[in-house]
């Protein structure tokens, strides 16, 4: 079973979206900031996927990106943000994320670009 990392400040958002990935059939797990995602990963804890937020107290969705790359490991990134304009979206694609997905977001669609970037 794959194993998908949310990683968002927005309670609602972790619950929800948690609930509806364990329907459909993945593992997945919630952290609410980028410094806990970082733990989570360097506790090498078995993630396939991460959906990632960009905007977050603190350090942001970009932050987290530089330093998933700078550790090197094979974890995607989907991009989940309500604020999508496109300078984010060029900024994510060239700090590695696989997609970048609009909040309020659709269930179908997102459940697709998973599935899409899992087996890309
Ligand atoms: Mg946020």
């Amino acid at each position: 079973m794959e194993s998908i990392l949310i990683v968002d400040d927005d309670t609602s958002i972790r619950m929800v979206l948690r609930e509806e990935l364990e329907e459909v059939g993945y593992t997945a797990m919630a952290v609410d900031s980028a410094d806990a995602a970082l733990n989570f990963i360097d506790n090498d804890n078995p993630i396939d996927l991460i959906l990632l937020d960009l905007k977050m107290p603190n350090k942001d969705g970009f932050y987290f990106l530089e330093e998933l790359n700078r550790r090197k490991k094979s974890i995607k990134v989907i991009v989940l943000t309500g604020y999508a304009d496109i300078a984010s979206a060029i900024k994510s694609a060239k700090l590695g994320a696989a997609d970048f997905i609009t909040k309020p977001y659709d269930l179908d669609e997102l459940i697709v670009s998973i599935r899409k970037v899992l087996h890309m």
